[in-house]
C-alpha cells in the first residue's frame, strides 16, 4: 500500500501515545501522505501540544514570557482530523487484544499503534519530599525552576550535562550564584573526551559558573526544602534550588506486562516497527531502533532523531519506502552560544580542534582508528557544522578534511 489513493483509501485506526515531537509530527506525516484513517493522539500532559528544546532555553529567559512554544496551531488540529486527548496518560497495553487503557479506565482500541512517550528525567532517589529539588523535562517544570530564579539566589546544579549546562546558562543570566557538580573529570567527557570537555567547562567559568569536577552528590540536605548539597568530598554548598540533571529513562513503565521488547528503550525495526509486534511502531526519545548507518541498535534523544523518526513511522504505516535515517544531530544552546554535534564523536577518538571558546569559535574532529570522521563538535560556526556533516557523512579520512577544510589557500 504505498501510493496516495491507497492512502485515502486506509480505514485503519491509528493511536499515537504520547503528544510531542515524535507523535505530533507522525500524525502531520501520516495526513501529508494521504492518511484518512482515524487518528487519535493520548496525551498525559494537560498542555497543548509543545516543544521541549525551549523548555530550558527561551522558556526560562528573563525577557521572555515563560510560555511554552507549540508544536501546532489550535486550528491544524481541526484541519488534520485528529481526535487530541490531553491529560490522558496510557497506563496499559494489550497488544493481543490491540487496546490501550489510559489512567482515567477507558479502553483505547487500535488497528495501529504509536508509542512516542519519551523519556522522563532521571530523579535523585530520596529527594521526594523536598521542595526546591527540580527535574527539567517538561513545561511544568520549567515553570517552577523559573518562579524560583532571581538575583542573588544559589543554585546547585547536578550534573553538566546539556539540560544542566542549558539550565547554568539560563539561571546566569538571572544573576543567580550557579554552581555545577559533575562527577566527570570535565562535562560531557563520556561523550566529547576530557579535552573538549574541559573547553566546555571554561565556558561555565567565563560566565561565572563555578565548576566542581570529579565529584559526587552525598545527599541533600534540609527538612522540607532544600537547604544544601552535601559532596562526597565534605563540600556543602548551600542551595537555595537545585536542579538535577543526570540524564532520561525511556518511558517505558506503562508498557510493563505488554511483552514488548524493552531494554535501555523499545527495541525496533529500521522501520520502527517494534520487533515481532507487527503493526506496532515507536518513534522518538523511547525507541531504540537497528540503525542502519551504523548497523546495532541504537537510542537517540535528539529532537532531529523524533522528528526523523515521524517520516520514518508515516511511511512503514503506509508500507512506502521508508526514508534514509539521518546522522545523529544535536544543538544546545549556552549563554548565547550555540554548540552543535553531529555523528557519534564517542565511537571515535579526538584527532584535532581547532579554536577555543575563548575565541567564540570552536571544532573538535573525531575519528575511528581507520582514521575515518565519525563525529564533530561545533561551536559558533554554522558552516563548519555543514561541512562536518558532509564529512562523516561521506566517511571522509580526518587527514583529507583537515587539510581540504583548514589548509590556507
Ligand atoms: C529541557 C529539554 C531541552 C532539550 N533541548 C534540546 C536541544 O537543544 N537540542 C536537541 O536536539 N534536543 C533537545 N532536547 C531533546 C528533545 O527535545 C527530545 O529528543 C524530543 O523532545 C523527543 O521527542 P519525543 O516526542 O520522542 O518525546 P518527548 O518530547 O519526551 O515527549 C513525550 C511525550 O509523551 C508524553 N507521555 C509520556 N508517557 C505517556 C503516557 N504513558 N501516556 C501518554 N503520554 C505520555 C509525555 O508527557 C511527553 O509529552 C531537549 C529536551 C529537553 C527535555
Amino acid at each position: 500500500m504505498s501510493s496516495p489513493e491507497a492512502a485515502a483509501a486506509d480505514t485503519r485506526r491509528v493511536l499515537v501515545v504520547g503528544a510531542s515531537v515524535a507523535g505530533v509530527r507522525t500524525v502531520q506525516a501520516l495526513r501529508g501522505a494521504g492518511f484518512t484513517g482515524t487518528i487519535s493522539v493520548l496525551g498525559a500532559e494537560t498542555h497543548f501540544p509543545y516543544d521541549k528544546p525551549p523548555i530550558s532555553k527561551g522558556m526560562l529567559a528573563a525577557e521572555g514570557t515563560g510560555e511554552p512554544v507549540p508544536l501546532l496551531a489550535d486550528e491544524d488540529v481541526a484541519q488534520l482530523g485528529v481526535e487530541l486527548r490531553l491529560g490522558a496518560s496510557a497506563v496499559r497495553l494489550d497488544p493481543a487484544q490491540k487496546v490501550v487503557t489510559t489512567d482515567d479506565g477507558s479502553n483505547h482500541a487500535y488497528d495501529v499503534l504509536v508509542i512516542a512517550t519519551g523519556a522522563s528525567a532521571r530523579r535523585l532517589p530520596g529527594t521526594e519530599h523536598l521542595a526546591g529539588v527540580h527535574t527539567l523535562r517538561n513545561a511544568d517544570d520549567a515553570a517552577r525552576l523559573r518562579s524560583e530564579l532571581a538575583p542573588g539566589r544559589q543554585a546547585v546544579v547536578i550534573g553538566a550535562g546539556f539540560i544542566g549546562a542549558e539550565f547554568a546558562a539560563a539561571a546566569r543570566a538571572w544573576d543567580v550564584d550557579v554552581t555545577v557538580v559533575e562527577a566527570q573529570q570535565n562535562p560531557l567527557a563520556h561523550l566529547l573526551g576530557d579535552r573538549v570537555g574541559a573547553e566546555l567547562g571554561r565556558l561555565h567559568e567565563m560566565h561565572g559558573v563555578h565548576l566542581l569536577t570529579g565529584v559526587t552528590t552525598e545527599r541533600l540536605v534540609g527538612e522540607d526544602r532544600v537547604t544544601a548539597v552535601e559532596l562526597s568530598d565534605g563540600r556543602v554548598l548551600p542551595a537555595d534550588l537545585v536542579v538535577v540533571g543526570i540524564g532520561a529513562e525511556p518511558a517505558t513503565a506503562w508498557l510493563e506486562g505488554s511483552g514488548l521488547p524493552i531494554g535501555n528503550g523499545i527495541d525496533c525495526e529500521a522501520s520502527l516497527e517494534v520487533t515481532g509486534f507487527p503493526g506496532v511502531y515507536a518513534a522518538g526519545d523511547v525507541a531504540r531502533p537497528m540503525h542502519s548507518l551504523y548497523g546495532e541498535p541504537v537510542r537517540i534523544e535528539h529532537w532531529t532523531n523524533a522528528n526523523d523518526h515521524a517520516a520514518i513511522v508515516a511511511s512503514s504505516i503506509l508500507c512506502s519506502p521508508v526514508p534514509r535515517p539521518a546522522l545523529p544531530y544535536v544543538w544546545s544552546d549556552q549563554y548565547g552560544q550555540r554548540i552543535q554535534i553531529i555523528g557519534l564523536p564517542s565511537r571515535g577518538e579526538l584527532v584535532f580542534t581547532r579554536g577555543s571558546v575563548e575565541s567564540g569559535e570552536l571544532v573538535a574532529a573525531y575519528a575511528g582508528s581507520d582514521g575515518v570522521l565519525v563525529g564533530a563538535l561545533v561551536l559558533g560556526n554554522p558552516r563548519m557544522l555543514m561541512k562536518c556533516r558532509k564529512a562523516v557523512m561521506g566517511s571522509v579520512h580526518h587527514a583529507d578534511f583537515e587539510r581540504d577544510v583548514f589548509a590556507p589557500s
